[in-house]
């Protein structure tokens, strides 16, 4: 019996903002599409819709350059012929923090709402692979329904449509886009377009006979092919299949009858469509900035403002829009995918770096002014100290003081601060202050810029309180520096603190001890140097590959000591092979060096980690090899919103080539910022700052530091066989030949890895408190506050172990309210607890409205995410 199949086609047209053309480019291409777009959606009858992909951006690329079509776009979108959202921009989901995705919810969300309506469909056409957590995100904007193309195969589900689950018990009804988002690809004569749609009906990819199926009428960068309409109406009568232009919600209306099944699972796979496991570390440039930068907007610079405004100071909404925006802009997939040209990569390596420029000076002058404020009226210099987290603690702080004395102290109430001079330099402040009341003044000409550690206790839970600064004459103070100890040439260099103890041999093997548990690791880690025969979408083993294991010479291991802060040090000196021809011939000539630091300070728990280098060859990828002879092949690692444990897929890797899969599901996988290894006992954590991608192997994880590749796409890679991907332009850039710098730390834990409260402890480690020294030196001159301050405050107390905080922020509503986001990533749901105290406390979306009380008993479910609407008490 024959099928009556049925083609449910959705108008679209999928635009990437940039990628082998620039930002300008497909502004002008957007400008002639959208208004075509606009003219069939009003004149034809037989329209019924238009989905502008997804992302609210493209409204507004158009519209600030046809601001005359405000009134038909908002026409178009309220009567739900024009479908705008719910994203801002078409954003990568591995590699961008989990609270950039929920910022593009929320802005695409409020931009699309503007217009009349938003798309309330979680539709990600081309982003390479879909986090496990993306029905929770989309849930927490009320989104219940979601369409996506890339990752998806029958090892995990053999529908093609279902309930997606996120660990948290959110569902989404989903369907996959079978046939991509590209049923009209090329701009074919009329009558044609229906035949490569009846071809993929009768043949299609997934098995099990079916009655409807789901395609993208339309295709990158293509403006609607507006024949279709007539070919359609004329093809109902004459073929034998039937057809349907439609949105999404028609879609879901026909085939979400029948009970669906249940999917709980990341979707990282390759089979039908190319996944690009090795973009989470293309262009590790671009990636490291993207991270910091989210981190000073996410854990120190809106709690600050938040701080900040609670006291009377306006709170900069519009340029926080404008930041978040802008880096948003670079994660759409391939943004931050850096699988663009040389050309692009350099735009979206510049728009973060404005924003990292902007974020960094509102900080600066935000402390100031809280410094200013805090202190009027008081004698004395001091150094501000904010803590952004909502829980007291004490900090090994790095900060920079300018004296014109080369002795000081800093004064915490009657106690003396523990400090540790990094590095003391003299300055001309003439040179770097724009006070005019110094210039040229002979005092100012030598002064010292102290770089120092500094040991603060008790900083205030959101909050910040000042030090004292006290200028000395020589030789009365004795500021710690680093003792540099002597070299034995047959001896163990060692550095050890109240927990733990790091010892470098002879040739650079590193052995840890923990000496609170008493377990032991050898030669922990390994740099290792391999061939990358890959492009800028995927790693690809080089089919002849030489890899290179970087060896220390006894000469190059320097231990210095310090009261506060110890070091190891091991420089390489190693030959590299070149480039591709010579690894395949075992021919290394290129002289390379690398230095890693390993630190232990005072009182802390885990290792500090440094490594710099000054990449010299091409076609490589450097990766640290973590030895912890962990068991089995599972690693846990955090992702957008708690934790996942991933292990070699074996069912994947068996049968990938025989079935002709686009990619090898190599066990290379995305990460936030943590990812650990079990041991019998217990295993380490890697915490890693702007790195996001590691490898699984079998007792080791190896954290990707970077990947060198000279070419955009490239054919016929044995990780990835057939075409190339994108476009085959040579990006030299890419070979990242340039100074680098990494940082990660190491934490090795007792127990279960998902009950060592990983996510807590990344957050309190990337999240370091704020100071500035309040002296004569300002580069900038800052008009006063406008506001009065205590000299010390606290904006609010919570401390839940099992709960990560994600943001602290003031609601965009302008309402004076605070959203204080929450994870919990432990395997058992948990209450909140204590809530501030002061606070009238109310459980919120993701678009920061009140949806139900919140109180102590409220639980958070494992894995899940919660937002607190919180307004100021009155206090009597
Ligand atoms: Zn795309």
């Amino acid at each position: 019996m024959s099928l009556n199949k049925k083609a449910y086609i959705v108008p679209h047209t999928h635009w990437d903002r940039e990628w082998y053309f620039s930002t300008e480019e497909s502004q002008v291409l957007l400008v002639f599409t959208m208004q075509q777009i606009l003219e069939q959606l009003e004149q034809d009858e037989g329209m019924p819709c238009f989905v502008l992909d997804g992302q609210s951006v493209m409204l507004e690329d158009y519209l600030s350059v046809v601001p005359e079509d405000t009134a038909r776009v908002t026409e178009l979108v309220k009567c739900g012929k024009l479908l705008v959202g719910p994203w801002y921009t078409q954003t990568d989901q591995c590699v961008v923090h989990g609270e950039s995705q929920l910022r593009n919810l929320f802005w695409g969300c409020r931009d699309a709402k503007r217009f009349g309506a938003v798309m309330k469909v979680g539709y990600v056409p081309d982003s390479f692979g879909q986090s496990e957590q993306l029905p929770q995100l989309l849930q927490h904007f009320d989104i219940d329904k979601c369409v996506f193309w890339r990752g998806i195969w029958e090892g995990i589900t053999e529908n093609t449509e279902f309930i997606w689950r996120a660990p948290n018990g959110s569902k989404v009804t989903t369907a996959v886009l079978e046939f991509g988002y590209s049923a009209f690809q090329g701009m074919k004569p009329i009558g044609c377009h229906l035949d490569g749609i009846d071809q993929k009906m009768t043949e299609r990819f997934w098995p099990g006979e079916r009655e409807n199926f789901l395609f993208m009428g339309g295709h990158d960068q293509k403006p609607w092919q507006s024949e279709t309409v007539a070919e359609i109406h004329n093809a109902n009568v004459e073929r034998q299949y039937s057809y349907q232009l439609c949105s999404f919600e028609d879609y879901f209306s026909v085939t979400t009858e029948k009970p669906l099944a249940i999917v709980e699972s990341e979707m990282l796979y390759g089979k039908y469509s190319r996944i690009h496991r090795g973009i989470y570390s293309t262009r590790y440039d671009i990636k490291k900035l993207n991270s910091n930068v989210e981190n000073l907007i996410v854990n120190q610079l809106e709690p600050l403002l938040t701080v900040a405004n609670s006291l009377g100071m306006k709170y900069p909404y519009g340029l926080m829009e404008k930041n978040w925006k802008q880096l948003m802009q670079s994660h759409a997939h391939d943004s931050i995918g850096g699988c663009n040209t040389d050309s692009v990569n350099r735009q979206v390596l510049a728009r973060i770096q404005a924003v990292r420029e902007n974020a960094e000076r509102l900080k600066d002058i935000t402390l100031k002014q809280l410094a200013d404020a805090s202190t009027k009226g008081l004698e004395g210099e001091f150094v501000l100290a904010f803590n952004p987290l909502p829980y007291q603690r004490d900090a090994m702080v790095e900060l920079e003081l300018v004296l014109p004395t080369r002795q000081f102290v800093l004064h915490d109430g009657d106690d003396l601060v523990d400090v540790h001079s990094i590095d003391c330099q003299l300055v001309d402040i003439n040179a770097i202050v724009q006070d005019p009341t110094t210039l040229g003044d002979e005092r100012f000409k030598s002064w010292y810029r102290h770089r120092i550690i500094a040991s603060l206790h008790a900083l205030p839970a959101c909050g910040y309180r000042s030090l004292m600064v006290e200028r000395l004459a020589d030789k009365e103070a004795d500021i710690d520096g680093n003792a540099e100890s002597a070299r034995d040439q047959n001896q163990l260099q060692m550095i050890q603190n109240e927990y733990l103890s790091v010892n470098v041999d002879t040739t650079g093997k590193v052995s840890l001890t923990n000496t609170v548990s008493g377990e032991h690791w050898e030669d922990l880690l390994t740099l290792v140097d391999g061939g990358d025969d890959g492009d800028n979408y995927d790693f690809s083993e080089p089919y002849k590959d030489y890899q290179v294991i970087l060896q220390a010479n006894p000469n190059n291991i320097k231990v210095s000591q310090g009261a506060l802060r110890s070091t190891i040090c091991i420089s390489y000196q190693v030959k590299l092979p070149n480039n591709l021809q010579d690894r395949a011939d075992k021919l290394c000539t290129t002289e390379q060096t690398a230095v890693l630091e390993l630190s232990l300070e005072k009182g802390s728990d885990q290792i500090e980690i440094h490594i710099h280098l000054d990449n010299q060859v091409d076609d490589h990828r450097l990766q640290l090899h973590v030895n912890g002879n962990f068991l089995g092949q599972e690693t846990i690692a955090d992702q957008p919103i708690g934790l996942i444990r991933r292990g070699n897929d074996e069912q994947a890797l068996s049968v990938w080539q025989e079935q002709e899969w686009t990619s090898c599901p190599v066990a290379i996988y995305p990460m936030q910022s943590v990812v650990a290894g079990e041991t019998e006992q217990g295993g380490i954590a890697i915490l890693t700052d702007g790195i996001r991608e590691y490898q699984q192997y079998h007792e080791s994880i190896a954290i990707t530091l970077f990947r060198a590749v000279g070419y955009v796409g490239k054919p016929e890679l044995k990780y990835r066989p057939g075409r190339l991907s994108g476009l085959p332009d040579a990006s030299p850039d890419s070979q990242l030949k340039q100074p680098l710098s990494f940082r990660l730390a190491l934490y090795p834990f007792k127990g279960k890895a998902v009950e060592a409260g990983l996510c807590y402890r990344a957050k309190h480690w990337l999240t370091t408190p704020l100071t500035l020294h309040n002296g004569v030196v300002q580069r900038f001159m800052i008009a006063p506050p406008l506001f009065e301050a205590p000299e010390c405050f606290s904006l609010m107390f919570f401390d839940h172990p099992e709960l990560a905080v994600s943001a602290i922020k003031a609601t965009e509503d302008e309402s004076g309210a605070v959203i204080f986001r929450l994870l919990n990533s432990g395997m058992q749901p948990t209450e909140l607890g204590d809530l501030p105290s002061g606070w009238q406390v109310e459980i919120a979306n993701g678009m920061e409205q009140p949806i139900g009380k919140a109180t102590s008993s409220t639980m958070v479910p494992s894995q899940g995410l919660i937002a607190l609407r919180m307004c100021k008490t009155l206090s009597k």
